[in-house]
């Protein structure tokens, strides 16, 4: 996981979703990267997959709510952890 941080990718942009994934499975526009607390990951719609990429890695983390993040575990909990 430390090479995915230090890969000098931005984070905080929509891309990265995408490009996260088109690393790990090649689904680009069906991934969607989205934060549990301070921990992101990015899950594949088509894969029915998710992995984690870091934690406390944007800023923008503190304006989700503790019931978006139960919804989030929610919409992933069938999903494969591949990473
Ligand atoms: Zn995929």
């Amino acid at each position: 996981m430390d090479r995915k941080q230090s890969s000098g990718v931005q984070l905080g942009n929509s891309n990265m979703g995408e490009r996260f994934c088109e690393v790990k499975c090649g689904h680009g526009p069906e991934s969607r990267l989205f934060n549990i607390g301070r921990a992101h990951f990015v899950a594949c719609d088509a894969c029915r997959t998710y992995i984690w990429v870091g934690s406390s890695l944007m800023s923008g983390w503190r304006q989700a709510s503790e019931g978006i993040w139960r919804r989030k575990k929610r919409s992933i909990r069938s999903y494969q952890r591949s990473g």
